[in-house]
């Protein structure tokens, strides 16, 4: 078996694991990333993870790195990143990556290889048309069509968490104003609930709602109107198989489906989706499938 290792840098936290070309995840590990201390800060930990991995698998071929912010697969430069991961900008990871480690190395957004892990092995297997949102600190998001990753021609296709959703809305760490990640993210969730006064982490605020909390279940609506809004501009943009969600809110999917079904309804949109299967897994692994792919030994998706 070929053996590779798959990353997925976020802002809270960095993801390893060792994979095959089968999907099996060999080792996994984890650390949790001081970010706001900036690129050096983050490149250092991400050393140490890598230093960790590749001494457990030292036969390891090639490494996939995802991260937040527009990534330009081609020539591995992170193009564009938010306030997220300061200083990251204008970064080359793929050479940094290579250089320091000697293997051929493989980066992209971190959605964009969350999508690719649900499609080798999650909720994606076997579909060709498949949109990708992650809900957690930010909302990430990605288009897989007829098989392919639509990137766009500046890296920021597929990026749904900046599609506006409120003319002159809350104020977004990208610059503009009202964009989705404002309302659908996980830290938006905790915000809009703690202005309500609802508890203000996720699974005690979809309990309180479902006892049928007044404030719990407004924030819920507005939080499922918002998606459903979302989703409604997917499904006239691409009409995927399926729109997977993902991320950290998806979590407790079960908890808050129902309210996503009803809102859908009110909104008249018919897109089809599912929650993730994968969990917080979905970007490593799909960071290792990046690496199998720079080995020219890919698995098919579909
Ligand atoms: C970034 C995206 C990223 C998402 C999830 C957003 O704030 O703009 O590039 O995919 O967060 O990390
Ligand atoms: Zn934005």
């Amino acid at each position: 078996h070929v053996q590779v290792i798959g990353i997925d840098l976020g802002g809270t936290s960095i993801k390893g694991i060792v994979a095959d070309e089968t999907g099996r995840i060999l080792l996994q590990t984890r650390r949790p990333a001081e970010a706001a201390r900036g690129r050096e800060a983050i490149l250092e930990q991400l050393g140490q993870l890598l230093a960790g991995l590749l001494e457990q698998a030292p036969c390891a071929a090639a490494i996939g790195a995802a991260s937040a912010g527009r990534i330009n697969s081609e020539s591995g430069e992170v193009v564009y990143a938010t306030d997220n991961l300061p200083g990251w900008q204008g970064l080359q990871l793929r050479d940094w990556i290579e250089q320091r480690w000697g293997l051929p190395a493989a980066v992209d957004n971190d959605a964009n290889a969350a999508l690719l892990g649900e499609a080798w092995s999650g909720a994606g297997r076997g579909l060709q048309d498949v949109v990708m949102l992650t809900l957690g600190t930010g909302v990430g998001g990605a288009n897989l069509m007829q098989g392919r990753l639509l990137r766009g021609a500046r890296w920021s296709g597929g990026e749904w968490g900046h599609c506006v959703l409120v003319p002159g809305g809350t104020r977004c760490n990208c610059g503009r104003r009202g964009c989705a990640e404002q309302y659908v993210s996980g830290t938006a969730l905790s915000r809009l609930a703690r202005e309500a006064g609802a508890p203000a982490e996720g699974r005690a605020l979809f309990e309180a709602a479902s006892r049928g909390e007044p404030a719990a279940a407004a924030v819920l609506g507005q939080y499922a109107d918002a998606l459903a809004l979302l989703i409604g501009n997917i499904e006239v943009s691409l009409n995927p198989e399926v729109v997977i969600l993902g991320g950290g809110v998806a979590d407790s999917a079960p908890l808050w489906w129902r309210a996503l079904e009803q809102a859908l309804a009110r909104a008249r949109v018919a897109q089809p989706v599912r929650p993730a299967q994968l969990g917080n897994g979905a970007g490593s692994l799909g960071a290792a499938w990046l690496a199998l792919e720079r080995q020219q030994t890919v698995p098919v998706l579909a």
